[in-house]
């Protein structure tokens, strides 16, 4: 029917979680007032035969589509927009600079809970939380109530406040805890109290003061800050200086961590200083809790955060400073859907914002430090190890012809059996899970081989499993070859769980802790583990790459890299850069305390530049020749690169849809962009799907982007895209 009134209808403007480009049309609710009707409010529209939850993102009087064709919203949702007219830009910009659809944007700013329609209102639940005893006391002390036991660990495992309603069957033991002063109970809404501080900060050294005077003077004004540090320096003790700061302006601080594990250990020593409300926003919570964490930042209740890379989005009230921890680390950057770079997007955010952002790590991305250089960040420099703690000194062990027990060099166990010998801590490194990496057979030469994948299956000897790692295939480990039937079956090389037998045979009543994804898979292991090892209970610590992130284990005096060889030849032109972070990211787990670390390194290749460079000279020094090389050989961050993957259960396809893509590429009258491919992927089959993918790189990031917006919306028309799975990458991280 046609409505006589429809040119005074108002119309709402929509982002739908779809994956298309485009926004939607909606008629608002005809006697709705009209200032409720709000960009950043979400509403719930027909879409389909569905209904969908929306957020609008213009209220407006006329549609390309003629209000008659369009359908009225069914209901409003919120009264106050969830998201502030710079939220609501931030994303839209994100939107076009990935090239991703608005709608899926705008979703990945919501919590789940949001996202499904629910209620934004803040809980008037009562919390309960630790007191700084309840951190400090030792878990021993609780020995003859086990249930209080397991409750405070749970507590700060959890690291935060927890509901009384996720507490229902421990009434007694909570009980107990509060009463012990373990525990406190608060109401979540209630205003965060007027102190700031808790205990006091530690007297700042002569560079850890001007880093701090420095942030401190630009709080306010939009400005990158890459805090470079050494692991050990005190960047942690300057972040709570500066927020301290931020706290008295009464604002809020956003603080982002490249992995879930260490924003226990952060959010416990922001705790211990702060007396104000903080919040934490990752995958391990539940989604009520991140829904409640969420909100109070959003209303300004929270003053703190500390997240992944999803609490990016986060709204603030009162906003007054980023921070990104471990800012080269590439967890920041979202591998699958809305492939966004977190560190990229907090500076964008802080610069519409008006806030420094501030990006600290003792390792910092080639990116970071090209702009510093380009004094679009301001540098700042922190150069030796802050308190009583000295650098640890890096030595090459050439294992060349050496006698070697697993993969271990004999003057490596010798050095073990020092440390271990003065009741100090040895940490292992090795980036291979699993038992084994391969399967081989003595007789015929059969590889264990994934057959979805162009991978191997690697060999999980405790669970009697072969498994690939990319697809998740998985058989039973058998003892005859599958092709000659003989029993001559070998495992190839050394995963931690291999070294994890070797070291209890080697070193028996040592106590050896394994961190890996394997072994830290349940619930809660990582935290049993990380205090263990903290409890000193630990004497060797082996474990994956998840070792090198940012943990402070004080009794480490010996740190080894078991294998740094397979690093050193990758066809990834960023694997220098990221072997180098390694390195010097785990050799900073040595010797953080009084006692002085010494960090070895086992190779075959000695006189390789990349660790003549990291032993005789430093990270800073590696990063200028490796500049060097990005510039010669116009690699980013020099240039800039786009990477466009699709993949189908056919070779063909994918290939058809790229030749296609480069075909309309070259009709399109741009600015030249270089264009290399299509060429198959690093990993040419994964899943049973093949894989292809076409580069775009231009010197100029406007070039590529002019060339993006051309392209894409004919590239989704192409008949051949509906073929295959394709998703593009602006400024991809890895190539595979
Ligand atoms: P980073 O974050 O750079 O790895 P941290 O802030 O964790 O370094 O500091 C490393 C250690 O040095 C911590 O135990 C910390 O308490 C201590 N520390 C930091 N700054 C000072 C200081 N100014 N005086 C004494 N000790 C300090
Ligand atoms: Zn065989
Ligand atoms: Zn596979």
């Amino acid at each position: 029917m046609h409505n006589p009134d429809a040119s005074a209808a108002l119309i709402l403007e929509v982002a739908l979680a779809v994956p298309l480009a485009q926004r939607f049309d909606y008629l608002a609710p005809v006697d709705y007032p009209l200032s409720g009707l709000l960009p950043g409010i979400r509403v719930k529209v027909p879409f389909g035969r569905q209904e969908k939850i929306a957020v609008v993102l213009a209220v407006k009087t006329d549609s390309e589509f003629g209000p008659e064709r369009l359908k009225p919203v069914l209901a409003v949702l919120d009264r106050q927009p969830l998201l502030s007219a710079q939220d609501l830009e931030l994303l839209l910009w994100a939107s076009r600079y990935y090239h991703h659809p608005v709608g899926e944007v705008l979703t990945a700013a919501l919590p789940v809970l949001l996202r499904q329609g629910r209620s934004a209102q803040l809980a008037q639940e009562v919390v309960y939380e630790l007191t700084d005893s309840g951190w400090q006391i030792d878990l021993q002390q609780l020995q003859r109530s086990l249930r209080q036991q397991a409750l405070l660990h749970w507590f700060r495992m959890q690291a935060r406040r927890i509901a009384a309603d996720e507490l229902h069957e421990d009434k007694a033991a909570l009980k107990a805890l509060l009463a012990k002063g373990l525990l406190q109970q608060q109401s979540v809404t209630e205003p965060h109290s007027s102190a700031i501080s808790s205990q006091p900060p530690l007297l700042a050294n002569p560079q850890q003061r001007q880093a701090i005077d420095t942030i401190i003077s630009q709080l306010g004004t939009f400005q990158p800050i890459l805090l470079e540090g050494v692991t050990g320096s005190g960047k942690t003790e300057v972040y709570m200086q500066v927020i301290a700061a931020v706290l008295q302006r009464n604002q809020q601080v956003l603080v982002l961590l490249p992995e879930i594990s260490l924003t226990p250990q952060l959010e416990q020593r922001f705790r211990q200083r702060f007396a104000v409300s903080m919040v934490s926003y990752h995958s391990k919570l539940t989604d009520k809790q991140r829904l409640q964490a969420w909100l109070q930042m959003q209303q300004g209740r929270a003053a703190i955060m500390l997240g992944t890379r999803s609490a990016l989005f986060t709204p603030m009230r009162r906003p007054g400073l980023l921070i990104l921890d471990e800012e080269h680390d590439s967890a920041f950057k979202q591998q699958d859907g809305f492939r966004f770079s977190a560190r990229d997007v907090a500076i964008a955010r802080a610069q519409k914002l008006k806030l420094p952002v501030l990006l600290g790590t003792a390792t910092p991305s080639l990116e970071s430090l090209l702009n510093v250089q380009r004094r679009r960040y301001q540098g700042l420099y922190l150069p030796g190890r802050a308190g009583k703690a000295v650098a640890p000194r890096l030595q090459l062990l050439d294992i060349r012809n050496k006698r070697m027990q697993g993969g271990l060099s004999e003057q490596l166990i010798s050095v073990m059996r020092q440390t271990l010998a003065q009741g100090q801590q040895v940490l292992l490194f090795l980036n291979r899970r699993g038992y084994a990496p391969v399967q081989i057979c003595h007789g015929c030469g059969w590889v264990s081989r994934c057959s979805r994948c162009d991978a191997n299956l690697v060999i999980h000897a405790a669970e009697q499993m072969l498994r690939c790692h990319h697809c998740g295939f998985e058989q039973r480990l058998t003892a005859q070859c599958p092709v000659c039937n003989g029993s001559q079956l070998h495992a190839l090389g050394m995963g931690t769980e291999r070294i994890e037998l070797l070291l209890t045979s080697l070193f028996p009543g040592k106590t050896v802790v394994r961190l890996d994804r394997d072994s830290t898979q349940r619930k809660g292991r990582l935290e049993d583990y990380l205090q263990q090892i903290n409890n000193g209970e630990a004497d060797i610590i082996l474990g994956t790459q998840m070792l090198a992130k940012g943990h402070h284990f004080p009794d480490v005096t010996l740190v080894a890299l078991l294998d740094v060889d397979s690093g050193l030849f990758s066809i990834d032109y960023r694997s220098p850069e990221k072997l180098a972070q390694l390195i010097v990211q785990v050799a900073g787990r040595a010797g953080r305390a009084e006692k002085p670390g010494q960090v070895l390194l086992q190779t075959r290749h000695p006189e390789h530049p990349l660790l003549q460079t990291l032993i005789h000279q430093d990270y800073r020094a590696f990063a200028v020749q490796a500049l060097y090389e990005r510039q010669q050989a116009q690699l980013p961050p020099y240039t800039h690169q786009a990477l466009l993957r699709a993949q189908a259960h056919t070779p063909q396809l994918p290939q058809q849809f790229l030749a296609a893509v480069v075909e309309q590429i070259q009709s399109l009258p741009l600015p030249p962009v270089t264009v290399l491919g299509p060429v198959s992927a690093p990993m040419a089959k994964r899943a049973g799907q093949f894989r292809y993918q076409l580069l775009l790189q231009s010197s100029q990031r406007q070039h590529l982007h002019q060339l993006l917006d051309s392209l894409l919306p004919q590239l989704v028309a192409l008949k051949q895209a509906k073929a295959v799975r394709w998703s593009l990458d602006v400024d991809p991280q890895d190539l595979y």
